[in-house]
């Protein structure tokens, strides 16, 4: 089997949903997810917010399994996530930005601190690095999302960000 340099970029995404690190993704890898952002913003897991971000991490966790767990066991390999998770979402990016997008966007409603509706650029980088994306590379990101330069970043800018880092060779 040939190796290719994308299939080796996602394999290393591996390491960001496997929360807990027993080598495999499952729903307990999304919920501790959750339960980090919760934690990093100081919000309650009964608050509404709280409740509406344990929801979309169990409808992400619910579309992760739907692509990549082939043997239905309830555990994502590696070998699932790449063989599986790889050449579908390389065909059809958008399906992810889609399976992420109701806990994105509850992650968003925690990070907002604000409460206007979009989040600062210091708030999505905290985000991005509780959901696993390398320290530097989550500020540069975050930084590079704020294209008007006005500081706030808004769910569509982080939704396409997050479908890009995780499925497209940089
Ligand atoms: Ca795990
Ligand atoms: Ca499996």
């Amino acid at each position: 089997m040939v190796t290719s340099e994308y299939e080796r970029r996602i394999a290393a995404r591996f390491a960001g949903f496997d929360q807990d690190g027993n080598g495999y993704i499952d729903r307990e890898d999304f919920m501790a997810a959750a339960k980090a952002l919760l934690a990093e913003f100081s919000t309650a897991a009964r608050s509404d917010r709280g409740q509406s971000l344990y929801v979309g991490a169990e409808a992400f966790w619910q579309g992760m399994a739907g692509i990549a767990d082939r043997d239905g066991d309830q555990r994502i390999t590696r070998e699932e996530f790449v063989t599986g998770a790889v050449k579908r979402l390389r065909d059809n990016p958008e399906r992810f930005a889609e399976i992420a997008r109701p806990f994105l966007h509850a992650a968003l409603a925690v990070a907002d601190t604000t409460g206007d509706g979009a989040v600062g650029v210091e708030n999505t980088a905290r985000v991005l690095r509780v959901l696993g994306v390398d320290g530097d590379v989550a500020a540069q990101a975050a930084a590079q999302l704020d294209t008007d330069g006005d500081g706030r970043i808004g769910e569509e800018e982080i939704v396409s960000a997050f479908a890009r880092y995780f499925t497209v060779p940089e």
